[in-house]
């Protein structure tokens, strides 16, 4: 009898222990494996839409600087993949398992400077490496979406296209924050100057007053342009960092 209380208790102890590290953990559904493939997938499809640019120079410039980025990312075990699309948008974007895309507007924009497209890419970089891209897939993709992609019966290609609309929205505040962050500490690992963070920043804030349509979501609204330029400022003291921009 009370070695029975004694298991009763036993069980509800581990099951609230267990629920609490779920919680806590936020537990993965999808594997890595699942994570690189749905990627690569929804990056494919991605490029169906907007095309790859076929400027080398162009495609250079981007898969160089991204090598740099990808050695000083933390932990450095996404096969990533630094791409240029043929979009005149001012816009990045990050797919979960290492795709990453620049579109050419953003190098225009950036007037191809290596130390601004390096803190972009750091940006994007983040966004993998912290797993905030497949997070929210995760809790965006709906439950019945995640079984079937888990046990390998899911419709492929909806998914595929429901990746991509997701990856052109905003990741929040908190994880933007957290981008911006680490996105210069990649850049400053690198051997780039992480200042121009804030100078990319100010340039989207004109953008933003001028021709708004011109600025994807990347560099949106959530959190605001100026905000995000105080944090990058505070950021940047905090780590004792000097540069010129
Ligand atoms: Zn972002």
């Amino acid at each position: 009898m009370k070695r029975a209380r004694i298991c009763l208790l036993g069980a509800v102890v581990t099951v609230v222990l267990a629920t609490g590290l779920l919680a806590g953990c936020k537990a993965r559904l999808i594997s890595r494996d699942q994570e690189i493939k749905l990627g690569r997938d929804a990056g494919d499809d991605f490029e169906r839409k907007y095309r790859r640019e076929t400027n080398p120079q162009m495609n250079a410039l981007v898969r160089a600087i991204g090598a740099d980025i990808e050695r000083a990312a933390e932990p450095p075990d996404y096969p990533y993949d630094y791409r240029v699309l043929a979009d005149n948008t001012t816009n990045a974007v990050a797919f979960p398992g290492g795709r990453i895309y620049m579109f050419r507007g953003m190098i225009k924009t950036l007037e191809s400077n290596r130390d601004k497209i390096a803190w972009v890419l750091g940006h994007e970089t983040t966004h993998v490496s912290r797993q905030h891209a497949v997070r929210r897939i995760e809790r965006q993709l709906g439950y019945e979406a995640i079984i079937a992609l888990v046990l390998g019966k899911s419709d492929a290609g909806r998914v595929a296209s429901a990746v991509g609309s997701l990856v052109l929205l905003d990741y929040g505040r908190d994880n933007e924050y957290e981008a911006d962050r680490m996105g210069m500490l990649y850049a400053h690992n690198a051997g780039y100057d992480p200042t121009a963070a804030v100078a990319v920043l100010q340039t989207f804030q004109e953008i933003q007053g001028r021709e708004p349509n011109d600025l994807a979501i990347m560099f949106g609204t959530h959190p605001g342009n100026q905000d995000r330029i105080n944090h990058a400022r505070n950021y940047i003291a905090r780590m004792g960092w000097s540069g010129k921009y």
